[in-house]
């Protein structure tokens, strides 16, 4: 049951030092990270597309490698520049953000589906991370040909980083 990416509860031993925004979640945040990490674990496994953009990426590791790997722990991360999550590849740790948490189950998966993006070694140069969260299936086509963002998908194809 454990091998799985970890969410921090306070129980992250092994936290560098230096990543002091990072922050545990507790209560319902928790069961919303839970609840997303089935929900992961099974669109890997039923979207073929996912994985295999996964694997297109720097570091060639499919979703479902990321989502089984024990050392990746998700927390809370304030204050944060960006809108819904941040990410520190070389720790293997995502930060999602207070307003990702209250922004429906959707965008809260679309979040640590490109925060995985980056721990799989993509920059935050460029508009890979976020194609991520259209290759597993949050956003439509139509938005990455016509550069329109619609607003009723998570996935914005105006987001560079
Ligand atoms: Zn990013």
């Amino acid at each position: 049951m454990n091998a799985n990416f970890q969410i921090n509860v306070g129980d992250w031993k092994t936290k560098p030092a230096a990543l002091t925004r990072l922050k545990p979640v507790s209560g319902s945040d928790y069961q919303k990270l839970r609840q997303c990490r089935w929900k992961l674990i099974k669109l890997a496994r039923e979207r073929p597309a996912c994985n295999a953009y996964f694997l297109s990426l720097p570091n060639h590791r499919s979703l479902t490698s990321l989502l089984g790997d024990s050392s990746i722990w998700v927390s809370l991360v304030e204050p944060c520049p960006f809108n819904y999550g941040e990410s520190w590849e070389a720790h293997n740790a995502i930060g999602v953000t207070a307003l990702a948490l209250v922004s429906g189950q959707q965008q809260l998966l679309a979040t640590l589906v490109h925060e995985f993006a980056h721990i799989n070694g993509v920059d935050s140069s460029g508009h890979s991370a976020e194609l991520a969260a259209l290759a597993c299936g949050f956003g439509n086509w139509k938005e990455l040909l016509t550069g329109e963002d619609d607003p009723d998908t998570p996935y914005d194809p105006s987001i560079n980083g």
